[in-house]
C-alpha cells in the first residue's frame, strides 16, 4: 500500500476523523492487524482562517504547498489535503508536487454521478458555497449546484467557524441544518454535498430524506483505494 499524506489542522477536529478512517477502511480492506502507512503535516489553522478572512488566498497557497512538499521529501506517495475550502488552491499545490493530488471534489462527483443525481445541494463554508471553485467543477459534469438562500449560508458558515472546527456539537445546530437539508430538497435537490469535512461531526444519514454525500468519508475512500491500487 502506497504511504498516504495528509495535510491536517482544518480543523484538526475533521483531520482525526480522516485519521480515523484511513485506519479503519484500510483494516476493512486488508484485515489482520493492517493500517494505513500515512505522514500527516498539521497547520495552524488560525493561520489559515486569517487568511481566508483576509482574502489572502496565494498567502495560504503557498503555505498549503510547503505543507505538501513536507510530505513528498518524508515519503508519502500521495496527498490529501482535509478540507473543502482550501482547495480552491488545490492547483497551486499539486503544482509544487511530483506525486499525485487526491481531489476531494473528484472524489464526490465520482460519487455523485454513480447515484446518477443531476441537482445536488451544497452546505460548507461561504468560500465553498458562494466561491465558483465547487460549482464549476460540478457543472463540468453535468451536475448542478443549489446553496441554501442567503439568510441560512450564513448560519451554516457560523456554525462551522464558531462551533465544529471549534468541537462544539450542538443540538440546536443540528436541528437548524436539518430544516436547511429539507429546503434544499424542497427545492429540488436529489442530494446534499456535505462539503465542510466537520459537518458529518453534526448530521448523517438518519437527519435526512434525501441522500447525503460526505466528503470526509468520499475523499479517504479515494485515497485508499488510489493507495491499493496496483
Ligand atoms: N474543514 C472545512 C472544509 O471542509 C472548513 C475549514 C476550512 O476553512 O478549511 O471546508
Amino acid at each position: 500500500m502506497r504511504s498516504i499524506g495528509l495535510i491536517g489542522g482544518m480543523s484538526w477536529e475533521s483531520s482525526a476523523e480522516y485519521y480515523r478512517l484511513l485506519n479503519g477502511l484500510t483494516r476493512e480492506r486488508l484485515g489482520g492487524h493492517h493500517c494505513a502507512p500515512s505522514v500527516m503535516v498539521t497547520v495552524d489553522f488560525a493561520e489559515i482562517e486569517a487568511m481566508q478572512r483576509a482574502d489572502d488566498w496565494q498567502g495560504a497557497a503557498q503555505r498549503l504547498a510547503g505543507a505538501a512538499v513536507s510530505l513528498e521529501r518524508a515519503g508519502a506517495e500521495l496527498v490529501v489535503l482535509c478540507t473543502n475550502t482550501m482547495h480552491r488552491v488545490a492547483d497551486e499545490i499539486a503544482a509544487a508536487i511530483r506525486i499525485p493530488f487526491v481531489d476531494i471534489i473528484d472524489a464526490t462527483v465520482q460519487r455523485i454521478e454513480a447515484a446518477g443525481m443531476r441537482t445536488v445541494g451544497l452546505l460548507g463554508t461561504r468560500f465553498t458555497m458562494e466561491g465558483e471553485f465547487y460549482r464549476a467543477r460540478m457543472a463540468e459534469c453535468g451536475i448542478e449546484v443549489i446553496v441554501p438562500h442567503a439568510p441560512d449560508r450564513v448560519l451554516v458558515h457560523d456554525v462551522i467557524y464558531h462551533e465544529l472546527t471549534r468541537g462544539r456539537i450542538q443540538d440546536s445546530s443540528r436541528q437548524e441544518f436539518k430544516r436547511i437539508v429539507d429546503a434544499l430538497a424542497e427545492r429540488g435537490a436529489e442530494g446534499v454535498i456535505l462539503g465542510c469535512t466537520e459537518i458529518p461531526l453534526l448530521i448523517g444519514p438518519a437527519d435526512s430524506r434525501v441522500p447525503l454525500f460526505d466528503t470526509t468519508r468520499l475523499h479517504i475512500e479515494h485515497a485508499v483505494e488510489l493507495a491499493l491500487a496496483p
